[in-house]
């Protein structure tokens, strides 16, 4: 699968070209609240990473607090 400029990862829309970073690619990425996170490539295709950093944290409080 290829990653492309603008496409999305659940609440992350890639913004720009991919770049390098200790042999990895990493994505730049926008989260739906506004929060900026760059993500390994293998991260992003596999789904694991679908928000920033606040957002998760949000939810898996919220999935221990339900
Ligand atoms: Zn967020």
């Amino acid at each position: 699968m290829e990653i492309k400029v603008f496409q999305r990862f659940g609440d992350l829309k890639v913004t720009g070209q991919f770049y390098e970073q200790g042999r990895l690619n990493f994505w730049p990425c926008e989260c739906k609240c506004g929060n900026y996170r760059g993500v390994e490539e293998k991260r992003l295709l596999s789904g694991k990473i679908t928000s920033c950093v606040a957002c998760e944290v949000k939810r898996k409080i919220e999935k221990i607090a339900h």
